[in-house]
Parts: C-alpha cells; structure tokens; sequence
C-alpha cells in the first residue's frame, strides 16, 4: 500500500519562496512537509555570484541556497526530495501525489513551484540539446574552454551567462533581436567593457548547426531581423537565455491563471481560486521574479495559510 503522509501545511517546491515558507510555517508550529521537486533549491542553483539578495553582498546561488534549506530545517520543516506528480484540489484534506508513491494529504497547500527555461522550439536545438546547446552556463560553461560561444536573449540571465561564459571562452557573441537589453544597467555596462564579448544586434537565430557523428555544434545561422538576410557565425556552444514560464503543470487545468499561465493570486495576498490553496514565487508573479520577492512571497503565504487554518478551527 502507498504510504501515507499527512500534514497541515504541503509546501510544493524548494526555491526561495519554498524555504521561507518552511521557515515561517514552522515558527507557526504547523509542521510544514516541504516536497523540494526536480531541482531542490530552485533556479538559483544555476546561477554563480548573486549580488542583490539583501545581508549578502555577494554569495553564490547554490550558496544562499543550501542556507535557506538549513534555515527551514532548523525551524521544523520537514524537507523531502520528492516530486509531486499529481495534485487533487477537489476536496479536503488536498491530496499530493509523490513520483516516490507516497501520498501527502493537506489541511492547506502552498504552491512554490517557480519557472523553468524557455526554448525557442527550433527543431535544431532540440536535436542539440545537451550536445553543445543549453540553458544553464554555470552547469555547462566549463566544456567550452577556449572555445566560440554564443548567447540568446537581452534579459538579465542572457547578460550574466554571457559575462560567465568570458570564463571559459575565447569569444562570446550576445545575439538578441533589438538593439536595447532589458538587462540592469550595471550588467549592460560590465557586458559593454568586457573585451571578449560582440553583441550582435537585430538578429535571431535561425538554425543551429553541427555534425551527427560525434553529435556536437559547430555554428549557427542567424536571420537579421531588419534585412532578412542569413549568415553563419562557427560556435562550439549555444546558450539559450530566453526567459523562464511558471511551472504550472500541477494547476493549469484546475486554478485561474494570468498572463499565460501564472497562478492567479488575490490582490495584496497569495490566495488562489482554490480557498485553502496559495501560491509564491515566480508561480504567480510575471513582473519582478526576484529571489527577495519570491521569499516575501513565500513569507505571506505562510501567514495566509496560518490565518486560515486558524479560522477552520
Ligand atoms: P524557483 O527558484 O524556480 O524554484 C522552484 C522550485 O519548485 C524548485 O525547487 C523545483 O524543484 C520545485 N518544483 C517544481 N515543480 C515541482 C513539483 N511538481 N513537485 C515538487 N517541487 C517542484 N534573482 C535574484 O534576485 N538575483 C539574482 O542574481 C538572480 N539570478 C538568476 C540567475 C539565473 C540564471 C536565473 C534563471 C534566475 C535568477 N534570478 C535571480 C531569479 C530567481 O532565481 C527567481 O526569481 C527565484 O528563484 C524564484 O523563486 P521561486 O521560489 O519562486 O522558484
Ligand atoms: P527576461 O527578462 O524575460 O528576458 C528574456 C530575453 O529574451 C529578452 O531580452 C527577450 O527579448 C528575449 N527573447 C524572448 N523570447 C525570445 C525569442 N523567441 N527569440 C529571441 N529572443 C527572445 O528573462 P530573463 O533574463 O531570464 O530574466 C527572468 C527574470 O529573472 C527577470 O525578472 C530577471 O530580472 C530575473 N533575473 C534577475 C537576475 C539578477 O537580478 N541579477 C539575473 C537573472 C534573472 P526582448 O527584450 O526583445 O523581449
């Protein structure tokens, strides 16, 4: 028989606003279960140096990561490497279905399931997907060594992979679409001074291309936006850095979205379409999808989920 779990609080994810909904669920003596999903620690493990988290100058994504995990830890939280397959909102308690086999039931659910790398859905890239194309420089740049790379985007993760990659490569090319980032200033600036980048402005790509045996990049060919016409730029590696969609697969079909796909909250709360059910993170938020917002998030849906339980007893 599947084993059964109970609590009062499910927390679904493990990224900034998973955790420090752990931290405050526990101090509200709930005994949260904090299932941590197929990346425990979120998208910032991803990541190298992150120099905006505040009481951190700088620290290292996997880092801040690891602390928070431990801080929700000590608390109370019970933090289990699981991921949920499958979660039934129809009834109360709310049942999870873990990829393990066990099944949480819960008096209340906080989603914190975050986002997830957009592609550009070129059939090239797929066919190259983890043979010289990627979404992920801190996991993949140490192959490139002196070796030709380029990056896709103008968000800040496209700057920041591309300023990584300096690290390892010979010559990065940004290719974005415009000819203005969306990136922060500062990073526009350490991009612009950094001798071994050439952004490439007004450009797509087109086609990723490379040899079958071994499977491995060799170029891309990219489209200018404003002429149309196609050239080849020779490259050993291909960074996408396109953006991120909320992973929602859990909730789709079952609470209300916004804006493509993000669950939809209450103004001013983290309350769902579902009562009993709240949402933090980049779930939910399309606009600042920041590690400190979705802590903040994750913080009030802990005490939106506390104040709930309170009034059902
Ligand atoms: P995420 O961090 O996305 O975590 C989601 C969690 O949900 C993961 O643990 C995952 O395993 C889990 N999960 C998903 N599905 C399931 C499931 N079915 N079952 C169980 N668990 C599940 N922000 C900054 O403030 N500063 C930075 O310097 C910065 N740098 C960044 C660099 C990169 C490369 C990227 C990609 C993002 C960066 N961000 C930065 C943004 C920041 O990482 C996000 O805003 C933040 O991580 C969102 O937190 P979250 O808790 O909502 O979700
Ligand atoms: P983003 O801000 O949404 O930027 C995505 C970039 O990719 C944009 O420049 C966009 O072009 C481009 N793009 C999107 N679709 C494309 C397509 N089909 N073809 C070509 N280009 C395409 O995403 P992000 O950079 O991943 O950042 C996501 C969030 O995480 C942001 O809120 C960001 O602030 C945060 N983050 C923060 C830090 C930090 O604080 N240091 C670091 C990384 C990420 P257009 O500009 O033309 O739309």
């Amino acid at each position: 028989m599947a084993d059964t779990k109970h609590t009062k609080v499910l927390i679904i994810g493990s990224g900034p606003a998973g955790y420090t909904a752990g931290v405050y669920a526990s101090r509200a003596m709930l005994e949260p279960i904090l299932v941590q999903g197929i990346e425990p620690g979120g998208q910032l493990t991803t990541t190298t140096e992150v120099e905006n988290y505040p009481g951190f100058t700088e620290v290292q994504g996997p880092d801040l990561m690891v602390k928070m995990q431990e801080h929700a830890a000590a608390m109370g939280c019970e933090i289990i490497g699981d991921i949920i397959t499958n979660l039934d909102m129809s009834e109360r308690p709310f049942k999870a279905t873990g990829d393990s086999g066990t099944i949480y039931t819960a008096d209340a659910v906080i989603l914190a399931t975050g986002a997830r790398a957009k592609w550009l859905g070129l059939e090239s890239e797929e066919k190259f997907k983890g043979f010289g194309v990627s979404a992920c420089a801190t996991c993949d740049g140490f192959f490139y060594r002196g070796q030709e790379i380029v990056v896709i985007g103008g968000g800040n993760t496209a700057v920041e992979e591309a300023l990584f990659l300096t690290n390892f490569a010979s010559k990065v090319t940004l290719i974005h679409r415009r000819d203005e980032l969306r990136a922060e200033k500062i990073l526009q600036d350490r991009l612009m001074k950094n001798e071994k980048i050439e952004p490439l402005w007004f450009h797509t790509l087109e086609e990723v291309v490379g040899d079958d045996n071994p499977l491995g990049v060799t170029g891309v060919k990219v489209r200018n936006v404003k002429t149309d016409e196609v050239s080849e730029i020779p490259c050993a590696g291909v960074f996408v850095a396109i953006g991120h969609s909320p992973a929602n697969e859990l909730v789709k079909d079952t609470l209300e979205m916004h804006n493509g796909g993000y669950v939809q909250v209450k103004p001013g709360s983290t309350e769902t379409s579902v009562p009993g059910v709240f949402a933090a993170g980049d779930l939910t938020d399309h606009v600042y999808r920041q590690a400190v917002t979705s802590a903040g998030m994750g913080c009030m849906a802990a005490l939106d989920a506390e104040r709930f339980l309170a009034g059902q007893d």
